[in-house]
């Protein structure tokens, strides 16, 4: 990414209208504008799902092939079957484990989950948000549309293959040249999460994870008291080998490695991500020292942008342990790293 003196945001005009009401950005996807998103796992920028002229903006902002398909935003589990059907249990289970929260099931599609939004395949993702200020925007679109079971569908709001923004600056630097004036971007502040939701696969006899996220499939076991699945027919073009990539090269190292490594090379444009227990090597930049595997996912996206940001060019980056969201925390990083 190109950066100036001023960060990496400076080049971008910020016409953008930001606000922290929910109705205003209700408003303009209502009139079929755009509205950039605060989820609890990382920012969407988000279209009425039933309106493939908004939608085709997402992918032409986004930059985004239109055979990757887009996840649906619903305001409650109870519109599942508005969208998906046949809904298997266990994913009605999962449904009402998780909801709202960072899981995202994939299901046979309804009439209404048009082509325009699930780039030609038979299916749908759906997800219900717990971040208030995405539901405030459901519950104000539902109302003014006297629809309940509105969907809104937002992809990640970042350019494609490009870092997830979590917070309303890093979706503006994003997006901020490619949104017309009359879009909103609606902050609500830093995303809890931090990496993106589980993505699962129900259209088969057993659920299978398609992106592993916070919700583990240990948890997904549990649950819905099921076994998990492991292949899947369903196509999910968003977790291509190599994505979420800044463009400091990243490599995935050891604690050992990362303190050999620097002693071979002491070297000020050499950036490193690892637990705080884990000493920075003399002479490199640390650019985050999460405590826990929690905190390690929340700030992963920002410290890949602050090495851009900073023009390192390379991240050296130790990875949590697997457990919880260790797992979609290594997942990430393997992708920037590719
Ligand atoms: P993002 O756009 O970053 O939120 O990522 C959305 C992810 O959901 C991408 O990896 C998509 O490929 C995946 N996805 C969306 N809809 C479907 C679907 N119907 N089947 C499989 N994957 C989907
Ligand atoms: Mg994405």
């Amino acid at each position: 990414m190109a950066s100036t003196p001023l960060g990496p945001s400076a080049r971008f005009n910020r016409d953008v209208h930001t606000t922290d009401d929910p109705m205003a950005a209700a408003v303009a996807l209502r009139d079929g504008r755009l509205a950039v998103l605060p989820t609890e796992t990382v920012y969407g920028l988000g279209a009425r799902a039933d309106m493939p002229r908004a939608v085709a903006r997402i992918y032409a902002a986004k930059g985004r092939p239109a055979d990757h398909p887009l996840i649906v935003h619903v305001a409650h589990a109870s519109y599942l079957p508005e969208w998906g059907h046949p809904v298997p249990s266990y994913a009605t289970a999962l449904a009402r484990a998780f909801w709202p929260g960072p899981l995202t099931l994939v299901v046979p599609r309804t009439a209404r989950a048009g082509d325009f939004i699930t780039g030609g395949q038979d299916t749908i993702a759906v997800r219900v948000s717990s971040h208030p200020g995405l539901q405030g925007v459901l519950r104000h679109l539902a109302a003014m549309i006297g629809d309940p079971a509105v969907g809104i569908a937002a992809p990640s709001a970042n350019r494609f293959g490009q870092v997830s923004p979590t917070t309303a600056g890093h979706a503006l630097d994003e997006l901020a040249d490619v949104l017309d004036p009359d879009d909103v971007l609606l902050d609500g502040g830093p995303c809890e999460v931090g990496v993106e939701s589980t993505i699962v696969d129900c259209t088969g006899t057993a659920p299978v994870v398609l992106r592993p996220g916070q919700v583990t499939a240990g948890a997904i076991e549990r649950a819905a008291n099921v076994r998990m699945g492991h292949s899947s027919p369903v196509r999910t073009p968003g977790t291509l080998p190599s994505h979420y990539a800044p463009s400091a090269r990243v490599i995935i190292t050891s604690p050992q490695e990362l303190a050999d490594r620097a002693t071979l090379r002491t070297d000020a444009s050499v950036g490193v991500i690892a637990l705080a227990d884990i000493a920075t090597p003399p002479g490199l930049v640390r650019l985050s020292e999460p405590v826990t595997s929690d905190d390690y996912a929340r700030v992963l996206y920002a410290a890949l942008r602050e090495a851009d940001a900073l023009r390192l060019t390379e991240v050296l980056a130790v990875p949590p342990p697997r457990d919880g969201v260790g797992a979609a925390v290594l997942d990430r990083l393997t992708r920037a790293a590719t």
